[in-house]
């Protein structure tokens, strides 16, 4: 804990941390000495991790990288974070994100990180003029750059793939309703996960056995399984494997730098033994108009609670209740939570529910049918997570253009297929590609092999 204290200490730059606590890290440590001697250790005592933002604790305060929640302190730990406790990790602090995790390049962070005066993007370790993506930026670079030997994470449209491709690391959401969402502050609950990022697969399956399991009472949405062993299928070996290759997310928009490397590690799989299918996912443009209507929706809905009574921000003048609710919102909300509050709104209202968010839904169920028919050709899917290498900050200024580049990460989001990236080489300017592998429901262990055999 106290290596990786100083790692964080020593490259505050890369904006990476929102809270750090050396005396409640090193507190949490020492309570695992003790069971280790006492020969009551868990399977991870004393392994250090950094929490994205949006999972609350105890010992650390949580904001959602949001002005609304600066200062704000839960009196619980989420469920994935308890559970990781248990199994004996050591929290090493809150890692910044995008505002409420809207967002791919985490510039929308509303609050200044730690040993920073103003809010600032999270930088790419490879590059610190780039961004690392998002929303888990602040996990992804501090993965990156060895701040954190793993981290949590949460992927509602690809937070976790896109910013584990834009850093070189490796990250993996399970399949809805495999993590709780229990003390998760909400973006949109239909397809909001948890996950894990860290340098290999062999990582991450050890970490996510211990995040996910069932939490049933606390989390209407969290499946009633068994936790499992995911590092159970760790072999390394993949002959007779067919994998998928939509082509689709092949098309115009993907740059070539990407494209090249990504079949690069498709002739390494084939040469391992496994066969490439040609598939189809015929509705893949309509992933991007789907979830933008369907989360921001969700979204309206989530947010409605941060009114500046209960808790968060509130305006200091104001001359009655709704004023209060106005300026306290206004105030504290970034604009880009702000745009989606409207357009979620929007799309809820009488008159416009069915045209966009009953149309939404149904088109999602189709999206879900087409990667299940997908699944009776082939094992998992791969394919690119992000149609470009990490882009400067401040360079796409259009949010339009922000959302486009989800593309290839959200099918399997609106799906809830469990999904991940794993480092496919590099394209522009030398820095990083991710390899997108997608696997069906409860195929966790599996997926984490495939990308374990090119590891
Ligand atoms: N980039 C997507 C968005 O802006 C995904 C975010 C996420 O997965 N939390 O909504």
């Amino acid at each position: 804990a106290r290596h990786f204290l100083a790692r964080a200490q020593a490259r505050q730059d890369l904006a990476a941390f929102l809270a750090i606590d050396a005396d409640a890290t090193l507190a949490q440590a020492r309570v695992q000495d003790q069971a280790i001697a006492a020969g009551s250790a868990g399977p991870l005592a004393g392994v250090p991790i950094g929490h994205k933002d949006v999972f609350v604790t105890r010992d650390f305060p949580t904001t959602a990288a949001s002005r609304m929640l600066a200062g704000y302190r839960s009196p619980f730990d989420a469920t994935i974070v308890a559970n990781l406790a248990d199994a004996g990790c050591v929290t090493l602090g809150k890692l910044s994100c995008d505002e409420f995790a809207m967002g791919g390049s985490n510039e929308n962070a509303a609050v200044p990180a730690v040993g920073l005066d103003a809010a600032q993007p999270v930088r790419n370790p490879w590059d610190t003029a780039r961004i690392p993506g998002g929303s888990s930026g602040g996990s992804a670079a501090a993965v990156a750059a060895s701040l954190v030997p793993g981290a949590t994470a949460s992927d509602t449209g690809g937070s976790i793939r896109q910013p584990a491709a834009l850093c070189g690391i490796t990250g993996i959401k399970p399949t809805y309703g495999r993590a709780s969402r229990h003390g998760m502050i909400a973006y949109a609950s239909s397809l909001d996960q948890a996950g894990v990022m860290a340098r290999t697969a062999a990582d991450c399956a050890l970490l996510l056995s211990h995040l996910c399991g069932p939490d049933v009472e606390r989390d209407s949405t969290s499946l009633d399984r068994p936790a499992e062993d995911f590092t159970r299928q760790l072999t390394g070996r993949i002959d007779g494997l067919r994998i998928g290759v939509p082509r689709e997310f092949f098309a115009e928009g993907l740059q070539d730098d990407v494209r090249a490397a990504v079949q690069a590690a498709l002739k390494e799989y084939e040469k391992l033994g496994a066969t490439l299918v040609d598939i189809s996912l015929p509705r893949t443009d309509l992933a991007v108009p789907v979830y933008y209507i369907l989360s921001p929706a969700e979204a309206s809905s989530n947010l409605s609670r941060f009114d500046g009574v209960r808790y968060g921000h509130r305006a200091k003048d104001y001359s009655d209740l709704l004023d209060m609710y106005k300026k306290s919102r206004s105030e504290a909300f970034g604009e880009e939570v702000k745009r989606r509050i409207m357009i979620g709104a929007y799309v809820l209202s009488e008159g416009y529910y069915d045209a966009y968010y009953l149309q939404a839904q149904r088109l999602r169920r189709m999206i879900a049918d087409d990667l299940q028919s997908a699944f009776t050709q082939c094992d998992v899917i791969a394919g690119p997570v992000s149609p470009s290498v990490a882009w400067e900050i401040g360079a796409k200024t259009d949010p339009l253009a922000t959302y486009l580049a989800d593309i290839y990460t959200l099918p399997a989001s609106l799906a809830g297929l469990p999904a991940m990236s794993t480092p496919a080489g590099f394209g522009a300017h030398g820095l990083p590609v991710g390899l997108q592998l997608i696997g069906n429901h409860f195929e966790e262990a599996q997926l984490l092999n495939v990308a374990h055999a090119l590891q």
